[in-house]
């Protein structure tokens, strides 16, 4: 390991979320002197009293961009002993009927659902055992000035001001950033920001009495109603984290409707009849949990030169959860960071550089995040959707070497957004085309299939798998 001869070895990160603290892990490896500020209480405190995690999703699902970035600083083994492999979707029908759809081609292509705030604190202790790490709770940072290189830090408790300088700042402060609001106040960034009309709410299925899940532990769980849904995702203690999205306000179906207890009532045994007999409590549940908002935010750039500042995670690309990829695309940020400092260069040409590397990627998965909302909503209970989902399975069986599906590239592999976005493309128009020829019929010509796959997919197969050889 060798410190960038970069005029700094001292790195000052705000954040000591998910993507803050392995950014620290990786920083610290190599030699660099890592201070990390967060303004939160340590969740390792709260470990203990067993709240750690509560407020925002308490679980969420870890693929191999994550792993991937865990693996590479020698940790995705331990933290796969606490997650639960999904290798699949189970839809819930109104009418109660089940129906399995498998994620990959093997039990091998699964997502891994992990808790939040277990992983959060793992990884803390992980950065914490590395002497070049120093972690301040309970800090929160203010005005920075990209001017002075400088910033305010407020005592939690005290509320004490007290005003510091860094050398190289790294904002990973979530998708509210306080390091962001400086960059769009004093330099030329570009920033969007829409919020999704549809907001979410947790309950937590609780194990049944013999301590035991009450629905099948490796899938996913949808019920897809259309323009709103439910989720859960198993956690290890046989509780699920379940997951209502529905629009904040402006139809019959919204948060803002549903305010009286018989309402929420009604709407339940309506549209959700086995999930009310599996959370009894749901009515509570909904009165006394949040509502919380989604966001996709997109901007640019993520660095400015003098302040030797630079954006990763929420706070340079958040996205709504429908891909479970939020998270994924933060830990490759810190991988593609990291793979930028192998070679001696000045900081501003390191972020710059970083950037392009990523945003174009970091733009895909926000546009997938935002269109998988119809996927998983309401296309799970299309019986045509389905059906396409059956005959994709089909052609990558059929046709490994030259059908790869998005899902698949977007969880099961390091293949850059961007590709997997401009394949989806081209597999939809496949599939639609297919379908819409030989649907319902069973039979379909594989080989007008093939050559089809030949003529519009393989070219973007090709830019893939030149990408990938590297
Ligand atoms: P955060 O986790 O937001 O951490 C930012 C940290 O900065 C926080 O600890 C905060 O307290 C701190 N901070 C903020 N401001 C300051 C300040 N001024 N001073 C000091 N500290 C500050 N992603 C997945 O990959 N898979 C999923 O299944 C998934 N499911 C999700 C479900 C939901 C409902 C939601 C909302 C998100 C989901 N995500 C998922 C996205 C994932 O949660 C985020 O992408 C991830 O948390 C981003 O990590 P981060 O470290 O960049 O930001």
């Amino acid at each position: 390991m060798f410190v960038q001869p970069n005029v700094t070895s001292k790195i000052t990160i705000i954040g000591a979320g998910l993507v803050g603290s392995l950014l620290g892990i990786y920083l610290a490896r190599r030699d660099y002197k890592v201070e990390i500020f967060e303004r939160r209480k340590d969740p390792r405190a709260l470990r203990a009293l067993g709240k750690v995690g509560e407020g925002r999703s308490i679980n969420l699902a870890i693929s191999a961009r994550g792993l991937n970035a865990l693996e590479q600083v020698g940790l995705k083994d331990e933290v796969l002993k606490s997650a639960i492999p999904m290798t699949g979707r189970m839809m819930h029908g109104v009418d109660g009927a089940l129906t399995r759809q498998a994620y990959g081609q093997s039990d091998a292509d699964c997502i891994n659902s992990i808790s939040r705030g277990w992983l959060n604190c793992f990884l803390l202790d992980e950065a914490e055992k590395h002497p070049n790490v120093t972690l301040h709770f309970e800090k929160k940072i203010e005005n920075v000035n990209l001017e002075q290189r400088s910033f305010t830090l407020i005592e939690s408790d005290t509320h004490k001001e007290r005003k510091l300088f860094y050398e190289v700042l790294l904002g990973t402060d979530g998708s509210a950033s306080h390091v962001r609001k400086a960059l769009q106040e004093q330099s030329q960034m570009q920033h969007d920001e829409v919020e999704l009309s549809h907001g979410y709410k947790e309950f937590v299925m609780a194990e049944d009495a013999a301590g035991k899940f009450k629905m099948e532990k490796q899938a996913l769980h949808i019920w897809p109603r259309g323009d709103f849904m439910m989720i859960a995702l198993p956690n290890l203690d046989g509780s699920y984290t379940c997951t209502l999205f529905m629009r904040n306000a402006g139809t019959e179906t919204s948060f803002e409707k549903l305010t009286e207890h018989y309402q929420v009532r009604e709407f339940f045994k309506k549209n959700f009849p086995d999930f009310a007999d599996l959370v009894p409590d749901y009515v509570e549940q909904y009165f006394t949990h949040p509502t919380g908002k989604m966001v996709t935010l997109k901007c640019s750039p993520w660095s400015h030169k003098k302040g030797q500042v630079l954006l990763l995670g929420d706070a340079a690309h958040a996205i709504v959860p429908f891909f479970g990829q939020g998270m994924n695309a933060g830990f490759e940020d810190v991988v593609a960071l990291e793979s930028l400092l192998n070679s001696v260069q000045p900081w501003p040409m390191v972020f710059e550089k970083f950037f392009n590397l990523r945003k174009a990627n970091t733009d895909a998965i926000a546009d997938m995040a935002v269109e998988n909302f119809t996927e998983m909503s309401a296309k799970t209970a299309d019986p045509h959707f389905l059906y396409q989902k059956k005959l994709e399975k089909i052609l990558q069986d059929q046709f490994p070497q030259d059908y790869k599906s998005r899902y698949g590239m977007v969880s099961f592999s390091l293949v850059p957004y961007s590709l997997a976005y401009e394949a989806g493309v081209v597999q939809a128009q496949i599939l639609d085309k297919l379908t819409k020829d030989y649907y319902p019929s069973t039979e379909i010509d594989m080989e007008k299939a093939h050559a089809m796959i030949r003529e519009k997919l393989k070219p973007v197969m090709e830019k893939i798998d030149s990408v990938m050889k590297g």
